[in-house]
């Protein structure tokens, strides 16, 4: 099954821990069916005096036996399956960032997110029950026919038979239930997609009081998440119910079978309680196991889901060259770009870019230059067209080693939930004395002095203790201290005074000096540290 192999295949530092818990939960489960069979063996004569003294020792035995084991899983392989998920999430979340951002575009984050829980959490699951049922199961089934034919060849082939009728069921009642999941899933996602994007901006849905709006929005994908959950449970009681049934039949007709046997001196009575017993065990396993298959179902139309969105890209890591950080040239060459569905496209009939050069671009609204920038920075990838570095097309090139060449100061603004220090530095080790430089530059000295807890201070989700002049410079810093050589700032002044603005103006001058930039603004204070520029009008990147 595919999700078996895919668990298999990620299990990575996991494997030996994960197959060592396998071996110990069958053993484990050979154990546990000792008991029974013991039970049986000596009581098949009358049970005497000697023969319970000899059955103690063994039944004690047993008994500390599959406690020391079931011990071991404990230790070691409770945790197991959580680990193996936050492993899983973490894989997964290496494999979306690396996804083109085309791509990434089309599926809002909640329903990423929605996905990769409920498949991780899934595969969690299943590696829980691998560890715990499946070789117990095997164990004691296996057990279970041996036994049993020992005594009854009728019986063993008959519960095989009934056991087959199960699992045969099981598998046809799951796959039935997999589409109404995977429509369960899809509306959990909706929800969790409106429920995320509305908690994320629960500050401006207060601000605009639109809560009656939103809490509509809400409130509509949880009732369609009701009916869907209603469907699923109604289908489930409807399994549960026939699958109980024909537990019910494989029990009664045997004991029904052995009852007769017994009263024509054909068995023993010690056989009913090995049956009994055995079958008790048997039983909640078998349970488990479909509970098993449904979720192994479940869990398979996940990853396929998943699999498809990230499969297409891994390829493209490996291949390419390494990237030099020295350039001499970059060029753009009959590019063509639009965004899928929609008819507005961009053109760029030729633009360079030179080492030490500042461009400036210009153009309305909604004309196209942020998603120039993204062009530029391989963000997004053109239809048509050449992107060229030093006369190589973009595509020969290892992806990190493109993206570290530039550093991008968007529109978007958006800071992490982190202190102002690890926003900044992002990972690098930056001197606090260096980052003072840079805010100072960007006459945020005074902000910086009055925080409470300086450079440590949380900035807020997507920072929203700042003001957006704040933001907007903690932007410009951040993007400063990535310390690339080809710059791109989307706007970096909107949302700063004229008298701020010339401050910043003056201090880009100078941490301009010898890195080449790309600025997309209005402003024509901005206009002034650009060498050249460019204007996109009517769709249509041209040089001014
Ligand atoms: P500008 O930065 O010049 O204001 P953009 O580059 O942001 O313009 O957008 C250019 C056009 O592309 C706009 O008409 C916008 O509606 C559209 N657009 C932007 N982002 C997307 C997207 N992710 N999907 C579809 N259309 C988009
Ligand atoms: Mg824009």
């Amino acid at each position: 099954m595919q999700t078996l192999w895919f668990i298999f295949r990620h299990l990575d530092q996991f494997r030996l821990p994960f197959f060592g818990n396998l071996l110990v939960a069958f053993l484990d489960g050979l154990v546990v069916f000792l008991i029974p069979v013991l039970l049986s063996e000596f009581t098949k004569g009358d049970l005497s005096v000697e023969s319970f003294w000899r059955l103690l020792p063994f039944l004690v035995g047993c008994f500390l036996a599959s406690l020391v084991l079931q011990w071991i899983i404990r230790r070691s392989g409770e945790a197991l399956a959580r680990q193996f998920g936050n492993h899983l999430r973490l894989k997964y979340f290496q494999q979306i960032e690396q996804l083109p951002g085309a791509l990434l575009l089309e599926h809002h984050s909640g329903n990423l997110l929605s996905l990769v829980t409920r498949a991780c959490d899934g595969a969690a699951q299943v590696v829980f029950a691998a560890v715990w049922l499946f070789a117990h199961s095997l164990a004691t089934l296996s057990l279970f026919f041996f036994f049993t034919a020992r005594e009854s060849l009728f019986i063993a082939l008959l519960n095989g038979c009934i056991l087959i009728l199960f699992l045969l069921v099981s598998v046809f009642f799951s796959r039935r239930m997999v589409p109404i999941a995977a429509r369960l899933n899809l509306l959990h996602a909706v929800l969790i997609e409106r429920f995320v994007d509305l908690m994320t901006n629960i500050f401006t849905v207060k601000k605009l009081g639109i809560s009656r709006f939103t809490t509509s929005q809400v409130s509509e994908a949880v009732e369609q998440n009701y009916r869907q959950i209603d469907r699923l449970q109604r289908f489930h009681a409807d399994r549960w119910f026939v699958l109980h049934a024909i537990f019910g039949i494989a029990f009664l007709t045997t004991i029904g079978f052995l009852l007769s046997q017994i009263s024509q001196g054909e068995n023993s009575p010690a056989v009913l309680i090995l049956f009994i017993s055995a079958f008790a065990v048997v039983r909640s396993q078998v349970e488990r196991l479909s509970e098993l298959i449904k979720d192994l179902l479940e869990v398979n139309a996940y990853i396929e889901t998943l699999e498809t969105i990230t499969g297409r890209e891994q390829r493209q890591e490996e291949r390419g060259s390494e990237c030099p950080l020295q350039w001499n040239a970059l060029e753009l060459q009959e590019v063509t770009f639009s965004y899928r569905g929609r008819g507005a496209t961009l053109n760029v009939p030729h633009f360079s870019l030179s080492p030490g050069e500042v461009i400036s671009i210009r153009g309305e609204s909604g004309e196209g230059k942020s998603t120039f920038l993204n062009i530029l920075c391989n963000f997004l990838e053109p239809q048509r067209g050449e992107r060229l570095l030093d006369r190589r097309p973009y595509a020969e090139f290892p992806r990190n080693r493109l993206e570290s060449l530039f550093g991008m100061v968007s529109q978007e603004m958006e800071l992490f939930h982190l202190s102002v220090r690890e926003n900044l530095s992002l990972g690098r080790p930056h001197k606090d004395e260096q980052i003072r430089t840079i805010l100072r530059g960007l006459l945020l000295e005074e902000w910086l002095e009055q925080l409470p807890e300086g450079l440590d201070t949380l900035v807020g989700e997507k920072g929203v203790k700042l003001s957006a002049g704040q933001k907007q410079r903690v932007n410009i810093a951040r993007g400063l201290l990535l310390e690339r050589p080809i710059l791109l700032f989307d706007e970096p002044t909107s949302h700063l005074d004229k008298e701020t603005e010339q401050g910043v103006v003056d201090f880009l001058r100078g941490q301009l000096k010898g890195r080449s930039a790309v600025i997309v603004t209005h402003r024509s204070a901005v206009e002034t540290l650009c060498d050249r520029g460019y204007v996109v009008r009517e769709g249509t990147l041209i040089e001014e």
